[in-house]
């Protein structure tokens, strides 16, 4: 989890680090906010900040998306369900196999990520209205997806 505060007295950002306890700041201004975050991930969670930026660098149009989808491991917001298993079988409402649900930054709840032959479908707003970007693939990339995919990155590698 990383809660990065706006201290109003001092007009700045502010990332108190539990694990050294000691507080990062950064001046107000929404990059230095992002870059404080991306700091913070660094500091963290290294392994997602290094699939984070791997992933950028390959494909730097999805940047954006890819940081939103870093906020959603960090805080926890994805379930994943292994291919095999007996929710993944189970058909949504697409008609999909189930991914993974990840939590939506909105009151809607939680988002399921499908397989639905071969391309993954999410059912937020930002995938279904088409302003989603595409990846090198054509595979439609919402934050929500680009959270499922690190997480897959993630586990792939122990
Ligand atoms: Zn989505």
């Amino acid at each position: 989890m990383i809660n990065i505060d706006f201290n109003q007295q001092a007009k700045q950002y502010e990332w108190f680090n539990t694990e050294t306890g000691s507080l990062l700041t950064a001046p107000c201004g929404p990059t230095n906010k992002a870059s404080l975050f991306q700091t913070a991930v660094a500091m963290t969670y290294p392994t997602l900040w290094q699939t984070a930026t791997r992933w950028i660098a390959a494909e730097p149009y999805l940047e954006r998306t890819i940081w939103k989808g870093v906020e959603l491991v960090a805080n926890n917001g994805v379930e994943t369900f292994s291919d095999d298993g007996p929710l993944a079988a189970t058909p949504d409402r697409f008609g999909g196999r189930l991914l993974a649900r990840v939590q939506s930054s909105d009151a809607f709840g939680r988002y399921s990520v499908t397989n639905s032959d071969g391309y993954i479908v999410c059912e937020c707003q930002h995938y279904q209205d088409g302003g989603a970007p595409l990846d090198q693939y054509g595979q439609k990339t919402c934050k929500h997806i680009a959270a499922y995919r690190l997480s897959q990155r993630i586990e792939s590698r122990f």
